[in-house]
């Protein structure tokens, strides 16, 4: 559900790179980041399942729309489950991309690799069938996978997202302010950033919209989408 950020978030943010680090023989196909010459940042958004509340940052959502900006977001089965409405809504907006997240938020590597093929494959089928939408962008839940995982996207012809920066979102113990403040000092040209627009980001909206004003308005950093990030960054930035 989390990133596994709820304890220290330096300390989870140590874990997570350490797991990401010693993953085996896969992970030049595994994507952290896009290019460091490309002035331009992608804001990517999971969507885990949640158990209570709304699991919906209806504001955040709207306040990007309205905005006009560009976001990618990693939709897990469970959650397209109960939001129907929302995955069309999202899917719909012209500059939102849609990525999956897993079906059940499980734990890849704790998975041989046909049960991590049933984990992997539910989501992307759905929006495909349900949806006619191919999703061509695959994140792991909490960041984890083993040498299956890596191959199973692959042969499912997916692009295996990671991020090169974490806001640490869902953490209660982090102030709007404090999370700016990393944040822009973190972020750099080509970063992708985690969020979440479940509704377990306590200031994502208005982080968001910070963010937008040091970063992109007044560093130049667009904000893209994770495909054009990695594919058409230098027309972008050429003009
Ligand atoms: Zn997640």
């Amino acid at each position: 559900m989390r990133h596994g950020m709820s304890r220290s978030t330096l300390t989870a943010w140590a874990i997570m790179w350490g797991l990401a680090a010693g993953s085996g023989d896969g992970s030049a196909q595994v994507i952290r980041a896009g290019p460091p010459t490309c002035k331009a940042m992608a804001l990517t958004f999971d969507m885990c399942p949640v158990r209570e509340g709304t699991g919906y940052d209806a504001e955040l959502v709207d306040m990007l729309m309205t905005k006009r900006i560009p976001a990618t977001f990693f939709l897990s089965g469970r959650w397209m489950a109960t939001h129907e409405a929302e995955v069309r809504a999202l899917r719909d907006v012209p500059f939102f991309e849609l990525g999956t997240h897993g079906q059940a938020h499980a734990h890849l590597p704790r998975l041989d690799a046909d049960r991590q093929r049933n984990e992997i494959a539910p989501p992307i089928t759905l929006l495909e069938t349900k949806y006619g939408r191919r999703a061509p962008l695959f994140r792991p839940p909490y960041g984890e996978y083993d040498d299956s995982t890596v191959e199973i996207v692959r042969a499912l012809r997916l692009r295996f997202i990671l991020w090169d920066v974490v806001s640490g979102d869902p953490d209660p113990r982090l102030s709007r302010a404090r999370m700016v403040e990393r944040l822009t000092a973190t972020v750099r040209n080509g970063s992708m950033i985690v969020f979440h627009a479940n509704g377990k980001g306590l200031h994502t909206r208005e982080v968001v919209e910070d963010l937008y004003q040091d970063l992109a308005l007044k560093r130049g950093l667009q904000p893209v989408t994770v495909t054009d990030l990695l594919d058409h960054c230098e027309q972008r930035t050429n003009h």
